[in-house]
């Protein structure tokens, strides 16, 4: 299968209230391109130098969107470009967004990562640190200026088990509700960017708005 079939057969599946997001990690420019020719606009990076590449190398009018884990030291790098973060789990980084945007005149539109999975590697806020961060956003419109909270991320544990993974979508549809009720100038959200090649067709199911598959249409990833 070519990487454009794969597109095609993927957004047949996929509900028109929901976004696709490309997930290029570690791919070629060129497999990129054919994404791109297809009609693709929304590419998903992991890493900053690989998303500053790319984004260099490829044509302007695609939307970049960093989902990896983000340190506060290399924000200002993709902060002049880069049209949504994904996995923001800290206030610490999200000042620091803020800052960046600000030195840029832009607004970065932000998702807060929630810890759903059982593993403890995988990043994220818990429900009482989402309280939080959201508190602190809405109470000081003032020093948020340049960032924009627009809703949540999660990572489902890595398992074949289907129950707990739809046990894990639902937890965050639920958070997700309970939030999305908020609204300030700020914060007013409404996507859920959960699901990936193995477990997409689930998380839409249980509500996701955004998903972001990668392999299913670059092929298998080889990390050397
Ligand atoms: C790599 C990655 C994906 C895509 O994974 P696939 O299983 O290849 O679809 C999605 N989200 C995040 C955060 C990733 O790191």
């Amino acid at each position: 299968m070519s990487i454009s079939n794969n597109l095609t057969q993927i957004k047949s599946q996929i509900p028109p209230h929901v976004t696709l997001v490309a997930v290029s990690k570690t791919k070629p420019v060129a497999d990129l391109m054919e994404a791109y020719d297809a009609g693709q606009r929304i590419f998903g990076e992991n890493y900053v130098q690989e998303l500053v590449e790319k984004h260099e190398q490829m044509p302007k009018d695609i939307q970049w969107h960093f989902i990896g884990h983000l340190q506060s030291r290399k924000v200002k790098l993709i902060a002049p470009f880069v049209s949504l973060i994904h996995g923001v789990d800290s206030l610490k980084l999200l000042q620091e967004i803020n800052k960046q945007a600000a030195k840029n005149n832009r607004v970065i539109v932000c998702l807060l990562q929630i810890h759903i999975a059982e593993e403890e590697s995988k990043f994220g806020l818990d429900e009482q640190e989402l309280d939080e961060i959201l508190k602190q956003v809405q109470n000081d419109n003032e020093n948020y200026k340049n960032i924009r909270i627009v809703g949540l991320m999660g990572m489902a544990t890595f398992t074949e088990n289907q129950n707990q993974i739809e046990k894990e979508f639902q937890n965050l549809k639920s958070i997700f509700d309970k939030v999305s009720q908020l609204s300030t100038e700020n914060c007013q959200l409404n996507t859920l960017s959960m699901g990936m090649s193995g477990d997409y067709q689930l998380a839409i199911s249980c509500g996701s708005t955004m998903v972001r598959i990668g392999s299913s249409i670059f092929g298998t990833r080889n990390y050397q």
